[in-house]
């Protein structure tokens, strides 16, 4: 069968290397094999990361250790930051794991900022809050950076930050940033198959952790940290997972870190080019569209041009790649193409050819 190139948001195209990788032959996961593939590929991890913290490896998709997370850190009550479709979720997802969660709501479209999460913290109420750094839903990335200074003043507060789809594409000094929690599952910009989550935390979350009774056995940060010390995991990983990840480290260390962050930028500033040639808007707010993904204003939004989105990714699929058309309530009214992962200035002037082959048929 053909295969359809993906630029989705996740997952994404994975390249043959790593799916050599992904297929090296199997070992055991308590045996030297293995923990001398997690030891060498740890301080790649934290030089990632730009942390001293031991990063672990959960064999689930995202999700798992963001309820983890939840679960572990949340004693009293959480504040939800919730700007789109993933970060939305997390409120619900909270309340289903029998916690006390809040709402902070902005429209779709809007990042999350910095003094409006203050207004909330200052409450006192909370022990806990979930941010995503890179709203996948909207192609929104709100700024890290002045949210985790918050931390300064709440140093008590549990920070909790979802980089699903932006860890590895852009710096993230988790050590820096000061937050509790960081994690990305790696069909994103790792450009991964999916079912492996690459996270760490703060020795606060751990200390916090130990006190949780009924944090479970599967995403116990504190089983996580003691396992990771060992170059383990606390039970049977996607061994499959960790050759790919290891050879994806070697493409990431290749490159080097700086080309990689400047070489998504450049990537998502050519789509938004795009987009606007084409008399598109953007959906997200002026000044915080994502460097992963662009996310495509196509009536959710009052302005620019408005297309048959279905049909445009039927023409584009025609051609060999494959397009999103938009996510949960700005299905069809946005539509969403993906940068990440191994993608190149040429890779992308292919899927622009596409996208304009099929925007040309679609107006005979
Ligand atoms: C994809 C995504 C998730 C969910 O990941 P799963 O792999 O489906 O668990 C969570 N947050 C963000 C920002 C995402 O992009």
């Amino acid at each position: 069968m053909e295969h359809v190139k993906l630029h989705i948001p996740g997952p994404v195209e994975v390249s043959d290397k790593t799916f050599r990788a992904f297929r090296s032959p199997m070992i055991g996961h308590r045996g030297q094999g293995f923990k001398d593939l997690y030891a060498r590929i740890q301080p790649e991890l934290q030089a990632l990361l730009y942390t001293k913290q031991l990063v672990y490896l959960s064999t689930s998709s995202a999700w798992g250790v963001m309820e983890g997370a939840i679960r572990n850190l949340v004693a009293k009550r959480v504040l939800c930051c919730m700007n789109g479709a993933f970060s939305d979720k997390w409120l619900d997802v909270a309340r289903r794991c029998g916690k006390e969660a809040e709402a902070l709501q902005v429209n779709w479209g809007s990042p999350i900022l910095a003094e409006q999460i203050e207004a909330r913290l200052s409450s006192g109420q909370f022990d806990a809050l979930t941010f995503i750094h890179n709203e996948t839903s909207t192609g929104v990335m709100s700024p890290v950076y002045r949210v985790a200074a918050l931390k300064e003043k709440f140093p008590d507060v549990m920070f909790i930050v979802d980089a699903v789809s932006s860890m590895s594409a852009l710096k993230l000094e988790f050590d820096a940033l000061r937050v509790d929690v960081l994690l990305a599952g790696t069909q994103k910009a790792f450009a991964l198959p999916p079912g492996l989550t690459v996270f760490v935390c703060s020795p606060a979350a751990l200390t916090k952790a130990a006190t949780a009774k009924d944090r479970g056995y599967y995403f116990d940060l504190v089983e996580f940290q003691k396992n990771a010390e060992q170059n383990m995991t606390p039970s049977t990983p996607s061994i499959g997972h960790v050759y790919a990840l290891a050879s994806k480290l070697e493409d990431i260390f290749a490159e080097g870190l700086e080309a990689r962050f400047a070489r998504h930028e450049t990537l998502a500033k050519m789509t938004r080019d795009w987009a606007a040639r084409h008399g598109f808007t953007l959906f997200p707010e002026p000044g915080y569209e994502s460097v992963t993904l662009t996310c495509i204003n196509n009536g959710a939004k009052p302005g620019g041009r408005v297309i048959d989105v279905p049909k445009c990714q039927k023409l584009v699929k025609d051609q060999g790649f494959l397009i999103d058309g938009g996510y949960g309530k700005i299905k069809g009214t946005t539509f969403r193409i993906s940068n990440m992962g191994d993608e190149t200035e040429s890779t992308m002037q292919q899927l622009y050819a596409a996208l304009d082959n099929a925007l040309d048929q679609m107006k005979k």
